[in-house]
């Protein structure tokens, strides 16, 4: 039996698991789409229960877990490689230094652990139809999930959407509606459907349990060093909730005693989608108004966890970094032709972010033990990148054709 509360991020006010969905009630009745999130739930487990069950030789990661194992969808998510990669590491004078390529899930991208977990939830509590707006890969995340548990997908996306991500949503069975308009147009019509005709809603960190789906990617981090904090884990941002859930992540590892510190998270967002990292350098919120960037994924006018990933970069003493759109494509190559790991552009701006700061005064210990998150596949969006890569031409099939 899973056993957690959920508890106001805002004001604290504790409330059983099946009394509330989405946000606290009492603080969610001051949120109106177009501000960050306010009255975000968080799962409080029984860490008492976690730290006497716990066994580092045979995890249990249902411990950890807000929905039960009977209800998972049959699509195995997560459990991808970290890759240590010294090539890389060398170049950057950091020797420890490990890439986790979540590219590697199933729909090709991190957002597939948010999506199986709501998914779980949904068929934990007879919900037929899920909700959802996204910039492309929660949306293709959801599609797959929901193909593979029978359930229904709905779809917001902005239009301009990737090609591939597109494809992939429609070619899984999901209902795909395109939107005229952002992504953050599609979050409001989101909300305004299942508020008015039903259906679960999975807007990211609308649904609590989204962030405890991309939680996982921190226990494994944490699991794969052998049980280790890394110091650093650099995580490309948009909404906030990734990094907000790696840092729940080790913040329940903490919790049940099972680490005594936390890894410094580092976001890194894109030079015009920046609202969190002026965030956190001024404290005061402001929305990106034109958050145009070739890192799609990452691209949004009011990041939705803004308040939580400005709480998990401070407690987690980290910080954040804004990288140009030519940083974001130079990394993208860089981590493919030194690595053989190919992440699609967001997922490429958390390498960005740490070569900037290894190129300023705030450059990591040369001990450090680094984590780059990958968090999509390269070949989800290969018009970003193309501008820039040249193919040979064509050559006669002769031998003396071919240049020595
Ligand atoms: C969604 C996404 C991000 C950002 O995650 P947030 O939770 O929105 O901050 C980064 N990279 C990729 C590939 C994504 O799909
Ligand atoms: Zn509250």
């Amino acid at each position: 039996m899973t056993s957690f509360l959920y508890r106001c991020t805002d004001c604290g006010r504790d409330y059983p698991r099946e009394s509330v969905r989405y946000l606290c009630p009492e603080c969610g009745k001051a949120y109106k789409p177009g501000i960050p999130l306010v009255g975000v739930l968080e799962a409080v487990f029984d860490y008492a229960a976690i730290h006497a069950g716990f066994d580092r030789l045979e995890p249990d990661w249902q411990l950890f877990c807000a929905v039960e194992h009977e209800f998972h969808p049959p699509l195995p998510v997560g459990n991808t490689p970290l890759a240590k990669v010294a090539r890389l590491g060398t170049e950057l004078g950091l020797p420890h230094l490990w890439v986790k390529n979540d590219g590697l899930n199933p729909s090709g991208s991190l957002k597939d652990r948010a999506s199986f977990l709501v998914a779980a939830e949904a068929l934990r509590i007879g919900e037929k139809r899920i909700v959802a707006a996204s910039t492309g890969n929660a949306a293709s995340a959801l599609a797959a999930v929901c193909a593979s548990a029978g359930l229904e997908a709905l779809i917001f996306v902005p239009e301009k959407a990737p090609k591939a991500k597109l494809v992939q949503m429609v070619l899984a069975g999901a209902r795909v509606v395109p939107v005229k308009g952002t992504y953050d147009d599609a979050f409001r019509l989101s909300l305004e459907y299942t508020a008015q005709r039903g259906g679960l809603n999975r807007n990211t960190a609308y649904h609590p349990l989204t962030l405890e789906g991309k939680k996982t990617a921190g226990l494994e981090i944490w699991a794969q060093l052998g049980f280790q904090v890394p110091d650093a884990i650099f995580v490309s941002v948009g909404d906030g909730v990734i990094l907000g859930g790696v840092h729940k992540a080790f913040v329940d590892l903490q919790r049940a005693g099972l680490i005594q510190r936390l890894p410094r998270l580092i976001g890194v967002q894109a030079g015009a989608s920046d609202a969190i990292h002026r965030y956190v350098q001024t404290g005061i919120y402001s929305d990106a108004p034109d958050p145009s960037t070739k890192a799609d994924s990452i691209s949004v006018v009011c990041p939705s966890n803004a308040h939580g990933a400005r709480k998990a970069i401070l407690e987690s003493k980290g910080l954040t970094l804004a990288v140009s759109d030519d940083e974001i494509l130079q990394a993208q190559k860089r981590l493919l032709s030194r690595t053989g790991i190919f992440t699609e552009p967001a997922g490429a701006a958390a390498l960005a972010g740490l070569v900037k700061l290894q190129a300023g005064p705030d450059r990591l210990n040369v001990g450090d033990r680094v984590v780059l998150l990958a968090t999509g596949h390269g070949l989800k969006d290969v018009e970003a990148p193309l501008s820039r890569v040249s193919i040979p031409a064509a050559i006669q099939p002769v031998l003396e054709a071919v240049e020595l």
